[in-house]
């Protein structure tokens, strides 16, 4: 008897089961969240109908610096964010910015995001989005506060090392496999700053006017791929306004743009203390509120949570019927759906911090972002037969370079300095190759910053100061050049205030301390001189014609050092291409020549409209120190002729282009294979050309490779305002194939129907 109720209960149960799955709603009962193979709508939704209206508060704002309180009566887990974009910030307390002290929190410090567009290789993002995600993941991190891909406008901006440069096209593009990959680890990647906060002058208060044109064009597309394309689970609103309204409460950006033109279903996450209104933030579309009254940086050391814009003033005015519940469950859900996506998913994997894999994904990335931007009578690689006494120049040889530049500041497990990296590439290499012995590596420093660096409350050692005067400094550096047979110089900018540093512009486009005085000092006395600029951002080079080999080497994160020593010694062949145009001077920065910067601190016009970086320089014949998609390589490649599948293009139709590429160098090398469009017959003015496509090929001496493309009619539009869509007109179009936006090696036009 007991037998037959036991074989009728199983029947009962599998026949409830099979209902259960094919049944579209479930209907959960009790604490099914926990049911993480359900579909994410209908846990949102059961969750949803069994929080209290107070929970449904708490769930939307801040409990601590970084986190939010989640439902802990229904199991609903607190969600944990951190920045971002370069690697896991070190734990702060509860209520204050400054590190709490942990020991198990050194992370590895990826390369900045400057670096990696300038790899122009999608599968280097996705490394990177994989591996910082892993770490995210390892540190029960929820939401990693990153990318960044807000555009390079001007090169005194100084978070630009958190961004990937100046082009729509490039960053849309290198912005979805790091986007992917973090939330491959069920981590959200947060995209910021949504949007227009291209300055850190001025970045909480001042207005940006744009054309609907330029906002469209220029400045969204990363972000709407971003949503589009990587489906990112969380954006982050930026400090700035647009139309007047502050970003992370702005209607025309979060309702009109984010959600109802580009369907967003994630979270938006206010920036730390963006947030200025209940009415706006509650009716506008934010989702998550965090560090009101902080600077999002260093002010403010307790907080009354509840007191948050979206805390007891949202409960209160909810109560009163002035402000709707609809509202407020609107963003209820977009955070459950944040938190079913991550931390409450099903199979999620477990994450690794520190792995020599991740090392060696950093090393990767940094080797091949890093771009040689000169190489007059071959340089470099340093040729180590006949160069044997190096010496070693400059502070950013020996300086940390993780540490600083704000949010983004990391307490690394360890970091390889250029000096380091170079002596270790030496030792390694001598103990196999007979060139490499008897070098013999001297440094001077040459020049310091003497403002010590504090952020997260780690102040770099007093004792890393020289006590010589900058004049000592300076004269030790030449007379030590005089008597060397070969230069390498590394300095360039750091991640102090007003460096490359979140909070503040940087104040002129030279590098600080007095470095292109000793530059021109160290190139009148040695000619072997090769320039390492570290750096986010260009710099002037007024010595630009006196030195025969310059290389822009980024931050390079924990793995900076060995990755110079790889380019400088020839290990790896450079195959990095500037994200950004690098001007002679600012003035030859559309920002400044035609536009608007930093504005008067209430509003800042982007006056030069769609002619941004190279589209300006083109247009306006200006002619850049180094142009965008620039950079060399110890190998040489010819470029064949460019064929077009077809003479036409009409709706719905790809087109096929494709070139040949060879090596005809002595060794293996990667080359940047670029398009660019022209739109030769149109009724609004359009950039002379625009990137439109690239591809990274690797090949060995004498190798051909055919660089494939395919285009279609998304890549001839422009954004009409009037009609407040991207319209393409009929005519004639050119293709340009290069090696750089001004190195154009075959070109062929075709009709647009
Ligand atoms: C920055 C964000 C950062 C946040 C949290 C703000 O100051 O603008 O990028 O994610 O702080 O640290």
């Amino acid at each position: 008897m007991k037998k037959i109720l036991l074989i009728i209960s199983s029947l009962f149960l599998m026949a409830s089961c099979i209902n259960s799955q094919n049944s579209k709603k479930v209907k959960f009962n009790g604490p099914v969240y926990l049911d993480n193979n359900a579909n994410i709508e209908d846990r949102v939704e059961d969750a949803l109908s069994k929080m209290t209206l107070q929970e449904k508060i708490d769930l939307i704002h801040a409990q601590s610096k970084f986190s939010t309180p989640g439902v802990p009566r229904l199991g609903i887990p607190e969600i944990w964010c951190s920045d971002g974009p370069h690697g896991i910030r070190a734990q702060v307390y509860w209520d204050e910015w400054d590190q709490a002290g942990w020991t198990n929190d050194s992370c590895t410090a990826f390369p900045a995001l400057t670096c990696l567009a300038a790899t122009w290789n999608e599968d280097m993002s996705s490394l990177y989005g994989k591996s910082i995600g892993e770490e995210a993941r390892y540190r029960e991190k929820t939401v990693l506060l990153g990318p960044g891909v807000n555009i390079y406008r001007t090169p005194l901006n100084g978070r630009n090392f958190e961004y990937m440069g100046e082009d729509p096209y490039l960053s849309s593009t290198m912005v979805v496999p790091y986007i992917e990959g973090v939330q491959s680890n069920h981590v959200a990647a947060c995209v910021k700053h949504f949007a227009l906060n291209n300055q850190e002058e001025y970045r909480s208060e001042t207005n940006v006017t744009v054309s609907d044109r330029a906002l469209y064009e220029i400045y969204l597309p990363a972000f709407k791929a971003a949503v589009q394309k990587a489906n990112v689970w969380a954006i982050m609103g930026s400090y700035n306004k647009y139309k007047n309204q502050f970003n992370c409460q702005n209607k025309y950006l979060l309702k009109d743009i984010l959600r109802d033109e580009w369907n967003f279903d994630g979270a938006v996450i206010s920036d730390w203390g963006g947030v200025h209104d209940t009415k706006q933030a509650a009716e506008h579309g934010l989702d998550l509120e965090f560090g009101t009254w902080t600077n999002g940086l260093t002010w403010s050391k307790s907080n009354a949570y509840d007191n948050y814009y979206l805390g007891q003033p949202y409960l209160k005015a909810i109560k009163k019927g002035e402000l709707s519940v609809k509202d407020l469950e609107q963003k209820v859900k977009n955070d459950l759906r944040l938190i079913f996506r991550t931390t409450m998913s099903a199979n999620r994997p477990y994450g690794s911090f520190n792995t020599p894999e991740h090392s060696a994904a950093g090393r990767e990335i940094a080797d091949e972002g890093i771009v040689l931007l000169k190489n007059e009578n071959n340089t470099l690689p340093v040729d180590v037969k006949k160069y044997k006494n190096i010496l070693i120049v400059g502070e950013n040889a020996t300086r940390s370079l993780c540490i600083g530049g704000g949010s983004s500041s990391l307490k690394v497990k360890y970091e390889i300095s250029p000096l380091e990296g170079i002596k270790n590439m030496l030792r390694d290499m001598a103990s196999h190759n007979s060139d490499f012995k008897d070098v013999k590596i001297s440094y001077e420093k040459g020049y310091q910053h003497t403002k010590l660096l504090k952020s997260d409350n780690t102040i770099e050692s007093k004792k890393s100061l020289d006590s010589r005067s900058a004049l000592k400094l300076k004269n030790a550096a030449v007379e030590a050049a005089k008597k060397a047979d070969y230069i390498i110089y590394i300095g360039g900018l750091n991640k102090d205030l007003n460096q490359d540093s979140e909070g503040q512009d940087r104040l002129t486009y030279d590098m600080p301390d007095g470095q292109n005085e000793l530059i021109s000092a160290l190139s009148k006395v040695n000619k072997n001189l090769a320039v390492i600029i570290l750096s986010g951002n260009g710099v002037a080079m007024p010595w630009v014609s006196d030195v025969p080999a310059i290389v822009e080497g980024w931050y390079g994160g924990s793995e900076a050092g060995n990755a110079i020593a790889d380019v400088l010694f020839g290990k790896v062949n450079p195959s990095g291409k500037l994200p950004f145009t690098m001007p002679v001077k600012l003035e030859d920065n559309s920002a400044f020549a035609l536009g608007d910067y930093p504005g008067d601190g209430e509003n800042v016009d982007y006056k030069e409209g769609i002619f941004v970086g190279y589209r300006y320089a083109d247009k306006y014949k200006v002619k850049p120190l180094f142009c965008f998609g620039h950079g060399l390589s110890y190998t040489t490649f010819k470029y064949g002729d460019i064929k077009l599948s077809s003479e036409t293009l009409s709706e719905g139709d790809k087109m096929k282009v494709t070139i040949p590429i060879t090596n005809i160098g002595s060794r293996q090398g990667k080359e940047v294979v670029q398009l660019y469009i022209s739109d030769l017959e149109c009724s609004v003015p359009r950039p002379v050309k625009e990137l439109k496509g690239f591809v990274k090929l690797d090949l060995q001496p004498q190798e051909t490779k055919i660089a494939e493309f395919e285009i279609d009619k998304s890549a001839l539009s422009f954004f009409d305002a009037n009609k407040h869509a991207w319209v393409v007109e009929p005519g004639k179009f050119e293709i340009l194939i290069g090696s750089s936006s001004r190195d154009i090696r075959s070109k062929a036009s075709f009709l647009e129907k």
